[in-house]
Formats: C-alpha cells, sequence, structure tokens
C-alpha cells in the first residue's frame, strides 16, 4: 500500500483545522504546526455567526452556501460539542440615554429600537468557534492528523516543489506538500513564496454569562454614543448561555507573536458600557472573557485559496475577514480535493486564485 501523502498545513485556526480534517477523512496525513495555541487567535474569539446568503451578489456566494450546508452536517457528524444552533436575527438601532420608538425584544432595553428582522433559522445560525476549531482539529486527529508545536520559519524546497517546512527550533518537518493557513501571519510567507499582502484588523469583544436570559437570537445594531460617534455593534446568543458583544475595531500593529495580541486602550470598557445600555440582561451578567483579535484581510476583501502560483505542492488558504468561521467547512473541503485531486468539486476556487493581486515582493 502507497504511504499516505504527508501534507503540512501551517496555522492552527479554523481554516488549517478544517483543511486536516478534510484531508484526514480523505486518507492523508495532516501535520498542523501552530505556534501558539489551536483556535488561540480569530478562530477562538470571533463571533461564530453564519449566515446562508448573506454573501449573495458577490464571488462568495458559492463558498458561503456551501459551507453553510457543511456546518449544519458536521455538527449532526460531529455530535456537536462546538454548540451549532439556529438563530433569528434582528437590525435595530440606538441612542445612548434615549428612548428609541419602534418595535422591541425583551431581552432588550427602550433604548434600543428593533428595524426588522434579516435572518431567520433557515438561513442564520452560530457556533462557539473555539470549541468548533478544536472539535474539527481533534475529529482530524482521531483519523491520523497530527498536530505539532512549532514556529514556521521557511520552506524546505526540493529541486522540483517543497519538501516540508523549517521551523524556529531547526526542526525540519517533511511534507509532499505545504498549505499556508497562518490568518494575518501569513505575511510572512509572503517572504517565502510569491503571495499578495494578507494584512490584519483588530477587533474587540466581550463575552457574558447570561444563562437562559437571553434567546437564540443575534443582533445588529447602529448605535450613536452621547458623543455622537456611531458604533455598529453584533450581539449574539450562543448555545452555551453566553452572550458575545463586539463593537469597536482598529487598524492597529500585528504583533509577530500570536500570544502578544492586547486590546486598544479603553476599548472593553466603552464596549461594555454600550452592552449594558442597550440590554437589562447585559447589565447584570458576569463578563466571562475580554478578547482582541486580528482578522486577515487582503487587498480586495476576498481570501486567497489556491494553488501558489509558479511553486509545486505550495497552497495558501488565508484571508478570510470576517466570514472565516463560516467559510472554513468547504474551504477545507475544496483544499483537500485541490491538493489531492488538482481539481475541486464542489466551489469554484478560480476568483480566490492568488494570482489576482501583485505578489508582496
Ligand atoms: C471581532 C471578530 C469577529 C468575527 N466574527 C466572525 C463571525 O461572526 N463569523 C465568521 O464567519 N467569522 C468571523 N470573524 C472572522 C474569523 O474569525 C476569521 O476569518 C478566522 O478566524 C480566520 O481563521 P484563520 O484560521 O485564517 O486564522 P487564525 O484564527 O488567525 O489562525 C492562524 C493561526 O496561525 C498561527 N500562526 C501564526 N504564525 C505562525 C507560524 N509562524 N507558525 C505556525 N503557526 C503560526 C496562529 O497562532 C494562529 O493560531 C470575526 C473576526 C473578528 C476579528
Amino acid at each position: 500500500m502507497a504511504a499516505a501523502r504527508r501534507i503540512v498545513i501551517c496555522g492552527g485556526g479554523a481554516i488549517g483545522a478544517a483543511i486536516a480534517y478534510f484531508l484526514s477523512r480523505r486518507g492523508a496525513k495532516p501535520i498542523v504546526v501552530e505556534r501558539h495555541a489551536v483556535a488561540g487567535s480569530a478562530s477562538g474569539k470571533s463571533g461564530g455567526f453564519l449566515a446562508l446568503d448573506w454573501c449573495r451578489g458577490s464571488a462568495l456566494d458559492g463558498l458561503a452556501r456551501r459551507s453553510f450546508a457543511l456546518h449544519a452536517e458536521l455538527a449532526g457528524q460531529l455530535g456537536n460539542p462546538w454548540g451549532y444552533r439556529r438563530l433569528t436575527t434582528y437590525a435595530g438601532h440606538a441612542r445612548e440615554n434615549r428612548v428609541a420608538r419602534g418595535a422591541r425584544r425583551p431581552w432588550l432595553s427602550d433604548a434600543v429600537a428593533i428595524t426588522g428582522s434579516i435572518g431567520s433559522p433557515q438561513t442564520t445560525a452560530i457556533v462557539e468557534p473555539r470549541a468548533f476549531t478544536l472539535g474539527l482539529m481533534r475529529a482530524a486527529e482521531a483519523v491520523g492528523a497530527e498536530l505539532r508545536h512549532g514556529t514556521v520559519v521557511d520552506l524546505v524546497r526540493r529541486s522540483n516543489g517543497i519538501a516540508g517546512v523549517a521551523l524556529e527550533d531547526g526542526t525540519i518537518v517533511d511534507g509532499d506538500a505545504v498549505v499556508i493557513a497562518m490568518g494575518p501571519w501569513s505575511i510572512l510567507a509572503a517572504r517565502w513564496l510569491p503571495l499578495p499582502a494578507v494584512y490584519g484588523f483588530k477587533g474587540h469583544s466581550l463575552v457574558f454569562q447570561t444563562g437562559d436570559a437571553v434567546p437564540a437570537e443575534a443582533l445588529f445594531l447602529e448605535y450613536q454614543e452621547a458623543g455622537g460617534e456611531v458604533l455598529t455593534p453584533e450581539v449574539f446568543a450562543r448555545a452555551d448561555g453566553t452572550v458575545w458583544a463586539c463593537a469597536i475595531s482598529s487598524a492597529g500593529a500585528l504583533p509577530i507573536d500570536p500570544a502578544r495580541v492586547a486590546p486598544d486602550a479603553g476599548a472593553h470598557a466603552r464596549l461594555e458600557k454600550l452592552c449594558r445600555t442597550i440590554s437589562p440582561a447585559l447589565a447584570v451578567a458576569p463578563i466571562v472573557a475580554r478578547q482582541a483579535c486580528f482578522r486577515p484581510v487582503t487587498e480586495d476583501g476576498l481570501p486567497l485559496i489556491g494553488p501558489v502560483p509558479g511553486v509545486d505542492d505550495a497552497y495558501v488558504a488565508t484571508g478570510h475577514s470576517v466570514w472565516g468561521i463560516l467559510n472554513a467547512p468547504a474551504t477545507g473541503e475544496a483544499m483537500a480535493e485541490l491538493v489531492l485531486d488538482d481539481r475541486t468539486q464542489r466551489v469554484d476556487l478560480s476568483p480566490f486564485a492568488p494570482e489576482r493581486l501583485p505578489k508582496l515582493v
């Protein structure tokens, strides 16, 4: 019997874990190399909100629809340890210190007016993203994937392609192919490979322990602070009795070490004030996590998913911006097909080809 193909995946976020899962299901041998912690960055701190058709009209539509279906399948097949559930999603507006006129939801204060429902349980859902990423990684390990702790610092080349990666401690991890899936840190790989730039965009979030005080709902709000600044918070009720809320983004510099990501001064206090204002349930709930993380973005807002041009056996999957948890499953499925079969069955990856954008160096 031929030995299983060894695929080195650089980065243990949702994208790397999903690729490992789908590769391992096909009998390949994925080796995920993670510098900090699996789900230690955006993939463990994001909202985990999923939408079937919010990408319609964009190149992401096919990827998003396939992913939305796969999320339901994966939760069913793997026992749903990540709290996948369907949601009703509302839009609304609020002004600090003002009573708003309009429709209400019982868990929100009278500062909030609901303008309409923008997603139903047929079209919107949520997962707890850290448990989702860890769950996929564990499911991959159960069928032969390997997780290594280490910092990838270079590629190892052979005459006709890639032979693995080099780690900071001098170890070489052999592989028949390499996938770059380091989120915003994929920009480091643009020194080793002809790849476009990937940037990091920082977001802050809070997690409240609310028990059953908030129903299975999500809220997208336009909120005017007393000083006049308008924020656009997102608030999602998760199946584990917590509510996740985010609002304040910034272009703060990405530290090279993912373990050193820190919040901007004052961002969490501002977000906490907003949350305590818009909901009596959030006003009394303890905060169980104060988080900051960077989402990976490209010049044109679309991800980079595909072979690295001109380098055999090198692939990239990153730049998923605000939809990386949603789009992880179909990205993993398509990357497994691409690496093992040289073509994809379900999703057309051509809009995400890295060569559409200029190389960084
Ligand atoms: C505030 C916020 C809210 C969001 N909400 C949602 C949402 O509701 N729904 C949704 O679909 N998406 C959401 N997103 C987007 C989503 O979180 C990201 O697109 C996704 O997590 C990116 O996953 P990734 O695996 O590409 O990157 P990451 O999660 O960043 O993982 C990359 C991994 O690579 C590792 N790494 C870095 N350098 C090296 C190295 N040299 N060697 C080895 N490993 C390395 C890191 O330690 C990290 O674990 C949100 C993002 C933010 C910031």
